[in-house]
């Protein structure tokens, strides 16, 4: 840096208050505005921290006054000035700074900008990609930087929390063979192995394991890993996790021991108590009164079983549909009252695009109910369906009639559906529920096969285990996933230790002795030397900051995050290799 001894930035622009008074101070950053009055220049110098305002007075000094007269938006800027109170009528309340001003005597351009694509403010309304093409600059901005300081912090209290508690930081290696979490491995040729890949990890699972097995006791790794996932909203291919096992633990132990992790972040980064213990639910009544396992309890609006009431029923559907055995379910709408036709029909636009056959409406209306179907419903059926709807004056209840797995995911979007646009009322204002108890297994109706419904190193829950293999989709797993405001942000288990189990998993899960040998024959080896018993979790560290800091996007949370499709606008990644690089690889171009 083009600049003398002695002249080394004493303060932070952001630092400054009257009690800097008199004091004379060295800054640099970039020149945020500039602004000539009437032969007095004001920058607004900025930096890591913030800004303040430097006056650059001719009769101070007429080099600094001429020298910031040729600084644009974006210079960076090194000036050494004194600290003045503003006068009264010119304080800034909206400014920390806004008390006090700098008086420049000498200032040097230490660096030119172009004209930024884009204005560093914050709720200018750019276009994403332009943000996430120049995120440079895009981070200069005070939301983003924030959130990035954020960011850190939590992760110093995650570990700060963790290593008060005896975890151990270890880390796995990132070239590794796969670890199945469910989606697609990222894979590196191997130059040295020709025709050999290596995956990235999905997870450090199977390490993370076998560093119980080593005696560790207490791991815990802050670490990203990828996964190659089709297009889904807000995910992206590499991500960051709060990574941790524990021996000798049960489901609780791993629970409590969280929740007093997610209770200091809320006291410290959101000055906010969140009650203790947090709310639990199994996976079984989250999918029937939420309809899926990421239930939002901040609102009302259970769902409600509504079967019982038509069981006469004169309307076709509903005798057809409970003579397959399906159900009607239903919920009532909070926030809503005497829609308007259009409304309701948009609302069955919605569950039909979320492949429901239909929906049925009922709106309140004195002692009788408006619906499509009124007609068919007798007074009794139509004073039940009220009441167990909970339906008063203008009411809206939305019935959906089907079989368990394919309403219930629709139910849980028509409540998201009611959250977005009809603003119920809350009944808090934060979220924390686990969802316990999932099934170890699901049926692949595409594979024909059964999956693990977490990952296959899941243990069965104890009185499960003598029908693991006989009725595999009626065994419940040691399981827990954290839910915050309808978001997942991550789920862990009490592990398999032992060998035969967990090649009895294997053999539900359909592979071959030879497969399950191939494929983690070094942890079965594992288990035959002392494996204790273990569990522990993970936590997507990227949607936790985004949950904590009130974005809407992972995206808005991560220094260089990728697009949806997976390309980083900045760099140009993914790209195509030389041919050089393909030939060492032994990989031929396409
Ligand atoms: N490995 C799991 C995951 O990444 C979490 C866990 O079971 O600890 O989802």
């Amino acid at each position: 840096m083009n600049v003398e001894d002695g002249k080394k930035r004493t303060h932070y622009c952001g630092q400054l208050r009257p009690r800097h008074e008199g004091e004379e101070v060295v800054l640099a950053g970039w020149v945020q505005t500039r602004r000539d009055h009437g032969g007095v220049i004001f920058i607004d110098l900025r930096d890591r921290t913030g800004i303040v305002q430097v006056v650059f007075n001719p009769e101070i000094s007429e080099e600094a006054h001429s020298i910031a007269g040729r600084a644009r938006s974006e210079f960076v800027l090194w000036c050494r000035g004194t600290v003045r109170r503003r006068p009264q009528d010119a304080v800034n309340p909206h400014l920390a700074t806004g008390e006090v001003e700098v008086f420049a005597k000498k200032v040097e351009v230490l660096s030119e900008s172009k004209t930024p694509p884009f204005e560093i403010q914050d709720g200018v309304g750019v276009d994403e990609a332009l943000r996430l093409r120049y995120r440079y600059l895009d981070l200069r901005r005070p939301e983003m930087r924030e959130a990035m300081l954020l960011r850190a912090g939590t992760m110093r209290k995650v570990r700060e929390y963790l290593e008060a508690h005896g975890f151990v930081e270890i880390e796995t290696p990132m070239l590794t063979k796969s670890t199945p979490e469910g989606a697609r491995d990222f894979v590196v040729p191997s130059r040295l192995q020709p025709g050999h890949f290596y995956a990235l990890p999905q997870s450090p699972q199977l390490f993370k394991q076998l560093l119980m097995v080593a005696g560790f006791d207490r791991y815990y790794q802050i670490v990203k890993c990828f996964r190659d996932e089709d297009f889904r909203a807000d995910r992206q291919p590499e991500f960051t996790q709060i990574d941790l096992e524990m021996s000798f633990a049960e489901a609780d132990d791993v629970m409590s021991l969280m929740e007093g992790m997610f209770s200091r972040l809320y006291r410290e980064i959101c000055s906010r108590e969140v009650e203790l213990p947090f709310p639990r639910i199994s996976y079984h009544e989250s999918l029937e009164l939420y309809g899926n396992d990421r239930p939002d309890m901040r609102y009302g609006m259970k769902i409600v079983e509504l079967s019982g009431i038509f069981a006469h029923s004169e309307l076709r559907i509903f005798q057809e549909s409970l003579s397959r055995g399906e159900r009607i379910r239903g919920f009532r709408i909070e926030g809503l009252s005497s829609p308007t036709r259009k409304i309701l029909d948009q609302m069955v636009d919605f569950a039909k695009a979320q492949g429901a056959a239909g929906l049925i409406w009922v709106v309140r209306e004195g002692e009788d109910l408006n619906s499509p179907v009124a007609k068919f419903l007798s007074v009794k059926e139509k004073a039940e369906l009220s009441a167990a709807l909970g339906l008063g004056q203008g009411d809206v209840g939305l019935l959906l009639v089907g079989a368990m797995e394919k309403t219930s995911e629709v139910l849980a979007r028509l409540r998201r559906y009611c959250v977005e646009n009809f603003s119920p009322p809350k009944k808090s204002d934060l979220s924390l529920v686990w969802v316990v108890d999932f099934p170890l297994f699901e049926w692949d109706e595409k594979e024909g096969r059964y999956k693990s419904n977490h990952h296959p190193f899941t243990s069965p829950k104890r009185e499960s285990l003598e029908i693991l293999e006989e009725r595999p989709l009626e065994v419940l797993s040691d399981t827990y996933d954290l839910v915050i405001n309808g978001v997942e942000v991550g789920g862990g288990s009490i592990r398999i230790h032992q060998r035969s189990v967990q090649e009895a998993v294997f053999r539900v899960l359909g592979l071959s002795e030879e497969e399950t040998k191939e494929k983690f024959g070094f942890l079965l080896e594992a288990f035959e030397y002392g494996p204790p018993p273990h569990g522990g979790v993970a936590f997507g560290l990227d949607r936790i900051v985004m949950l904590l800091a009130g974005k809407e996007s992972i995206r808005d949370v991560i220094a260089f995050p990728k697009t949806q499709s997976g390309v980083d606008l900045l760099t140009g990644a993914p790209d195509v290799l030389y041919p050089q690089q393909l030939k060492e690889l032994r990989i031929r171009p396409l």
